[in-house]
């Protein structure tokens, strides 16, 4: 088995070591000590939270709280792919809206790369930002079919998008995409912040949040935060948010296999439909992605671990790392990003492709705040409530039931979110909540929300 290579690779940051953990840089960890009073409160300092603290930094009195440390949410577990062909995202909003609204989304990607780009050039952040062709292939039938349709909008919009020979199927390349080292990113973006003086703390969960009169008190490390406004940068909101999540979303667990090789083959793949493969290379690493399924709906972590080894044919020798990640996957395809209550902005629901969204949805609720006017808030209104997110509840909720059922007896942990039975992760060495993605050291130390205590 190649398992135990994984649990030699643990740091003082958590629990196992994601490929990017070797770019993260020592800093002075300031928590929240005494009470605070901002005009915005961003919670969460993932590629979210940075990205909208800068747009935001010169403009209004903000304030960025993280439970952890910056980058170490979801974002230190990304592959980190830059590029507007992803997958057959534009095909799946076509058959939920139209092309009118794939066209839309098209657009939204490419003017979010464009951000990313100049945030990157003119802040002159090294990040090993590289152009690198994305491919996408397809082998079955009925994939083939959706991505042909997909590469024939694309090249209707405008996309320089080549054929690829290929024995087993159909497979595409678009020159124009990026690939980078988003915790790199990150440093440079926090010591800009820190230059611009935004307060950043870390080790700071927030645990409640209250509105009074017109304006809101958070509460962390036994203190309060009183703001005007607040942005939900958290990814999974640690409270409960009843008509925008799950019943609208639901979590996609992958498993990530880093290998080490004096010749990786310098090349960036995603498959169309299921099951998911997807590979890209970082220096002479080969990052190897697979075994997408629902978080609620398979468990057996070794199983899914070792069958994205054998699917990647890797080395037993080669291999350095492993360990899995979670995104929001809403059920039209499209980000939830914008205003839920009174003054409250949320951005999740990134469909796996967060580098660009995360960039969108800063510049969203950054003009959102600043009263100005972008051309994207009504396509991710979080409120949005129409058949195809409607279509998906009764089976959603049936089989969230069936899943919160059959976990109550595997397992004699509980997570103390929501209650729902924790599994246990022999891979990361952790256990994990199916419901929420909550997870928790052996010994029941939080390491990842939404949950914001240990458990027992
Ligand atoms: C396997 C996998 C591969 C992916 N690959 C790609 C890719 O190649 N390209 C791409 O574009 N996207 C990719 N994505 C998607 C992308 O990684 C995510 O969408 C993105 O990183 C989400 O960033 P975020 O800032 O919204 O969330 P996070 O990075 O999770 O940041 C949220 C932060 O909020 C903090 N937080 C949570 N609760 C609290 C609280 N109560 N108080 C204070 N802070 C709190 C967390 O600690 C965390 O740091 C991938 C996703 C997965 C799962």
């Amino acid at each position: 088995m190649k398992f135990k290579i994984c649990y030699l690779s643990h740091t003082n940051i958590g629990d196992f070591m994601s490929i990017w953990d070797k770019s993260y840089r020592e800093h002075e960890v300031i928590k929240v000590s005494k009470n605070i009073t901002c005009d915005v409160l961003i919670i969460g300092a993932g590629m979210t939270g940075m990205n909208t603290a800068y747009f935001l930094s010169d403009k209004a009195d903000i304030c960025l709280v993280e439970a952890r440390q910056y980058g170490m949410g979801i974002t230190r577990n990304t592959t980190a792919k830059v590029t507007v062909f992803q997958d057959i995202i534009y095909s799946k909003i076509m058959d939920k809206y139209n092309s009118l609204v794939a066209t839309n989304y098209f657009h939204s990607q490419k003017e979010a790369i464009t951000f990313l780009r100049k945030i990157i050039e003119s802040e002159k952040i090294s990040c090993d930002f590289e152009r690198s062709t994305a491919y996408v292939f397809a082998t079955k039938n009925n994939d083939i079919f959706k991505l042909n349709r997909e590469v024939k909008l694309l090249k209707q919009l405008g996309c320089d998008i080549q054929n690829i020979r290929t024995e087993i199927g159909v497979c595409y390349g678009l020159e124009e995409s990026f690939v980078f080292n988003p915790i790199k990113y990150l440093n440079e973006l926090y010591d800009i912040l820190k230059m611009k003086n935004i307060p950043i703390y870390e080790n700071s969960p927030i645990t409640k949040i209250e509105r009074d009169n017109d304006h809101y008190i958070a509460h962390v490390n036994g203190y309060k935060i009183t703001s005007n406004k607040i942005v939900l940068a958290c990814h999974y909101p640690f409270f409960v948010l009843g008509y925008i999540l799950p019943i609208r979303s639901y979590l996609e667990k992958s498993h990530i296999i880093v290998s080490e090789s004096d010749n990786i083959s310098k090349i960036n793949y995603i498959s169309a439909g299921m099951p998911i493969m997807s590979s890209r290379y970082y220096k002479n690493f080969k990052i190897s992605l697979g075994k997408s399924h629902n978080l609620a709906f398979s468990f057996d972590d070794k199983k899914n671990s070792s069958k994205v080894t054998d699917t990647f044919d890797l080395e037993e020798s080669s291999i350095i790392d492993c360990y899995s990640n979670v995104d929001l996957i809403t059920f039209d395809y499209l980000p939830f990003i914008g205003k839920i209550k009174p003054n409250m902005f949320i951005a999740t629901g990134y469909n796996t492709w967060g580098m660009t969204n995360s960039v969108l949805a800063a510049k969203i609720i950054s003009d959102m705040l600043l009263d100005r006017e972008n051309t994207y808030r009504r396509l991710f209104d979080p409120k949005r409530l129409n058949i195809n997110l409607l279509k998906c509840l009764p089976r959603n909720i049936f089989s969230q039931l069936k899943s919160y059922f059959h976990i109550s007896k595997l397992s004699p942990k509980t997570c103390p979110h929501m209650g729902c039975k924790l599994i246990y992760n022999p891979i990361e060495d952790i256990y994990e909540c199916p419901c929420h993605s909550s997870r928790f050291s052996k010994d029941g130390k939080l390491l990842k929300g939404p949950a914001t205590k240990d458990c027992e």
